[in-house]
């Protein structure tokens, strides 16, 4: 599932190819996603694209008369491509460019989402999120001031989009680890020198990510084969059973909310 690294990873990709050019127009294949895809911009045409920006894990296309808000869902993916490139099975949305290139997105499993918002401080979808992990906003000071009656798990607790953004269960784990914090411990357990280190271990992951990722999928402009996530350099996550590496104790794994937790017993208190 594409996180936020990745998503920041494909704005960044795909901004230098809209910013300043036209969206001629779209072509939906199929406009049965998560949601049906927005009218409005089925019937887009000749549109200057403004910027290209991101909130949470959605990517927000700015024109002069709204927003394009793309979600990735489970498995969609964005790339450039020339124009003429034939669409495969699974390519359902294009922006057309007036550059004669298209912004092309694949999406297998159609969890994705392509909706229109003419006013995004009145978009549904955004409200009701918390402050970006990246941002100032995101501090200590914050989770101790939240966190003071919340006897719920430290780990499921940061996954909350309410609390803060993009903070999904792999980046959950791995900076638990770093930071040598159980992710059974109550929330309002954790001391400030704890939350110090876990907010600057959570943005320092985050960055690491992106910037591997910047890496990996440097060439956003690609005239074949499909854009992969990230493989990433995991110290817990899905490593249940094998020696954790740094002291070699065996990795457990154990479920918050559904979710599988992965933590190394000796390394986190
Ligand atoms: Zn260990």
């Amino acid at each position: 599932m594409p996180e936020l690294p990745e998503v920041e990873t494909s704005r960044r990709g795909i901004e230098p190819y809209l910013v300043g050019h036209q969206i001629v127009h779209a072509v939906v294949r199929n406009s049965r996603l998560r949601w049906p895809v927005s009218e409005e911009i089925m019937a887009l045409s000749d549109q200057v694209v403004l910027s290209v920006q991101r909130r949470a894990k959605y990517l927000l296309i700015e024109l002069k008369t709204g927003w394009i808000i793309i979600h990735l869902g489970m498995s969609g993916s964005l790339r450039v491509l020339q124009h003429e490139t034939e669409p495969a099975k699974h390519d359902h949305v294009d922006l057309v460019m007036d550059t004669g290139y298209v912004l092309r997105y694949t999406d297998p499993r159609r969890f994705g989402a392509w909706l229109w918002c003419a006013d995004l401080a009145a978009s549904n979808v955004l409200s009701h999120l918390g402050p970006e992990p990246l941002s100032d906003d995101f501090s200590a000071e914050y989770l101790m001031e939240k966190s003071r009656n919340k006897k719920s798990p430290i780990k499921p607790w940061l996954m909350d989009n309410k609390l803060v953004v993009g903070v999904g269960n792999i980046y959950a784990s791995e900076s638990l680890f770093v930071a040598g914090i159980l992710p059974d411990r109550p929330a309002n357990s954790l001391s400030s020198e704890e939350y110090q280190l876990l907010t600057k271990t959570i943005k320092a992951v985050l960055l690491r990510s992106i910037e591997q990722g910047g890496t990996t999928l440097r060439d956003f402009l690609q005239s074949d084969g499909k854009p992969g996530y990230f493989a990433q350099e995991l110290q817990v996550y899905g490593r249940a059973g094998e020696p954790c590496r740094a002291c070699g104790t065996l990795i457990e794994s154990s479920k918050h909310a559904q979710r599988s937790t992965f933590f190394c017993r000796s390394c986190q208190r």
